[in-house]
This record gives structure tokens, sequence and C-alpha cells, in this order.
């Protein structure tokens, strides 16, 4: 098949890539370079089914696909909040035009939702049939309500158009290849203690998040897009943690010495979240494999690498 990821040079649309390649797949990957980069799809570059095209998914582009993993837009706070009109213009705008050549080209669509559309869950753990608890004028609605109308318009579009669509909600993933200053808390506290800086806890440290690695969310996605379900569909590892537990488990794991220091908690920070995954379970036969301490273990060595490498 041919398939178009969009945001293929980020985070998870390049381990997806990775694994489309490794199946045979035709892979056109779709990318403005905002937080992704060349250096995660290096290795495909020179390979003849492979496609690279930077391209800003808020402007219309015309392709020849069958599928289309629908991946671009920035995930971390701190990336998005920067310029938070075009994070709404990539979600709405830029979910709209890959909608659209969906539709022209009777491609499957796949949408990267995110567990962020429950906002500050009251419901514990998150089942997908929460309608959530989002503030739609904080600093962080660019992001969740961005994500909201981008599935609307998913159902929309499969409703009124018959496109064939598949949604994702994402828990917090982690692995190698964040970026070393993406904002995200796994990534900050390994870059953190390997410099041996202050690992920096917001707020006291008791919000708690559940922590997915890499490898499990892209099977979870392949098996998706290849089921007859349309979702939506949460995705991520119910292995719940309090921040500060992360941090300490991270501080043991690099740098017993590293202090931990406490900075203000950013608004509307969610209190809790943890994904119940019965539906993954039931529709997909899907659960996590991979334990947090072995994945922090595979992502702290990469970081070791880029980090230390850096600084030959
Ligand atoms: P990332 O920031 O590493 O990747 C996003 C990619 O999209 C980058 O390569 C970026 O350059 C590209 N991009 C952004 N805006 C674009 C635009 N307008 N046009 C073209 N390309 C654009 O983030 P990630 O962690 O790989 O997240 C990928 C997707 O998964 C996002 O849609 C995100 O919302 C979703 N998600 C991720 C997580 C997580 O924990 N990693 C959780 C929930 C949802
Ligand atoms: N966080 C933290 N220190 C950091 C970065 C994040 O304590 O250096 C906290 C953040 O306030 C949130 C949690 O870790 O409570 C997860 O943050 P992240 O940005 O990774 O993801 P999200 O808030 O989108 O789930």
């Amino acid at each position: 098949m041919r398939i178009l990821v969009t945001g293929g040079a980020g985070f998870l649309g390049s381990h997806l890539i990775d694994r489309l390649m490794a199946q045979g797949h035709e892979v056109v990957c779709l990318d403005n370079f905002y937080t992704g980069t060349k250096r995660n799809i290096l290795k495909w570059l020179d390979n003849p089914y492979f496609e690279l095209i930077r391209h800003d998914i808020t402007e219309p582009i015309r392709l020849e696909v069958d599928q289309i993993y629908h991946l671009a837009c920035p995930a971390s706070p701190i990336h998005y909040q920067y310029n938070p009109v075009k994070t709404i213009k990539t979600n709405v705008i830029g979910t709209m035009n890959m909608l659209g050549l969906a539709k022209r080209v009777k491609a499957r669509f796949f949408l990267a939702s995110t567990s962020e559309v429950y906002g500050d869950p009251d419901v514990h753990p998150q089942t997908e049939d929460y309608r959530g608890n989002v503030n739609c004028i904080g600093i962080r609605s660019c992001y969740d309500e961005g994500k909201r109308v981008a599935e609307t318009l998913s159902f929309d579009y499969h409703r009124q158009n018959g496109v064939d669509i598949r949604v994702v909600r994402i828990f917090n993933t982690y692995g190698p290849r964040m970026l070393e200053n993406d904002g995200r808390v796994v990534s900050n506290f390994i870059a953190q203690a390997l410099r041996n800086q202050p690992l920096t806890v917001y707020g006291d440290g008791s919000q708690t998040r559940s922590f997915c690695y890499v490898s499990d969310l892209v099977e979870g996605f392949i098996r998706l897009m290849n089921s007859d379900k349309i979702g939506p569909m949460n995705l991520g590892n119910p292995g719940e943690y309090t921040i500060l537990e992360l941090a300490e488990k991270i501080q043991n794991m690099i740098n017993p010495g590293a202090e931990i220091i406490f900075k203000p908690l950013p608004e509307d920070d969610p209190k809790q979240r943890q994904p119940d995954i019965t539906r993954a379970k039931t529709w997909l036969g899907w659960e996590p494999t991979v334990p947090l301490d072995q994945g922090l273990e595979l992502t702290v060595k990469d970081f070791r690498d880029r980090i230390e490498g850096n600084q030959k």
C-alpha cells in the first residue's frame, strides 16, 4: 500500500514510519519540521519506497494514497502554546485538508487524537464515552478543543461523505527520539538528570499520568487502522504514577544525587489521568507489553547517546 504519514518526522510519526517501511509499504512523509527533524527519518531518505515532502498541512495538497495516518500537530504544551492560533489552524484547517484528501482519493483516514479531549477529568479511569471537562478559553484549549474539533470533523466526513475513519485517543507516550527540549515530563526529567540539573516538578507532584512506551502505541495504531472498528479508542498504558514518583524513579535510575525542585503548576494542568483500555483489549486484543522501568531504560540510553554525543 502507499501510506501517507502527516507529522512523520516527529516522535510518534517516525516510529510509525519505521514499522510501515519494515512491513514493505510505500511511505510518504509529510512534515513542516516545526517540531520534527530529518534526523528521525534519515535512514529512509535514500530508500526508493520512501518519499519526504516538506509541506504545511494548513495548505491543501494532492496525492494518491491508500491510507492516511494523520499525526501532524505539535504535542507538547510548550510547543503548542508557542503559537496557539497556528495550533488551532493545524488541527482544524489541517485536519479538514487531510479529510478532504481522504474523501477525494478514497483513502482510509486515521486521526491521532488525545486524552486531552477529556480535559481535567472527573471520571477515573477515562472511558471513551466520557465527554470530558475541558476549559474552552484556557491556555490548553488551542490543543484540546482543536483535537475535539478534529474528531468532530472526522465523524462528520464519515457520516456525510462516507470517509472511512479510525480515531485513537493517545495517552502520554514516551520513548527514544523525543526532543531534548520538548518540554514534556519524561524528556525533561531525563535530560535534566543527565545534565546534572535539578528535576523540575510542577506543583506538589501529586498529579498523575499513565505512561505508554512508543512501540506499544504504534502496534495499537496499526491494529486499529487495519481493523473494521472506527473508534474512538483509547490507547495508553494503564499503569498510573504521580509526577513525583516519576521524578524519583528517573533520579534513582540516572543520578541519585540529582536535586528535585518544585515549580508552579501550569494553568488547567489535569490532576489525574489513566486510560480505560477495555475497548482496545476487546476489539483488537491489544494491551501494552513494555513496563515503565524497561521503557525508561531504553529512552535514557537514547538521550544519553544524544546528549553526551553532542558534548564531544
Ligand atoms: P511531535 O511534535 O514530535 O510530532 C508532530 C509532528 O507534526 C512534527 O514532526 C511537526 O513538525 C509536525 N507538524 C506540526 N504542525 C504541522 C503542520 N502544520 N504541517 C505539517 N507538519 C506539522 O509530537 P508527537 O508526540 O509525535 O505527536 C504526534 C501526534 O500524536 C500529534 O497529533 C499529537 O497531538 C498526538 N498525541 C501525542 C501524544 C504523546 O504522548 N506523544 C499524546 C496524545 C496525542
Ligand atoms: N511536568 C512536570 N515537570 C516538567 C514537565 C511537566 O512536573 O518538567 C508535569 C506537568 O505539569 C503535568 C505532567 O508533568 O502535570 C505531564 O506533563 P506533560 O507536559 O508531559 O504532558 P500533559 O500535561 O500534556 O499530560
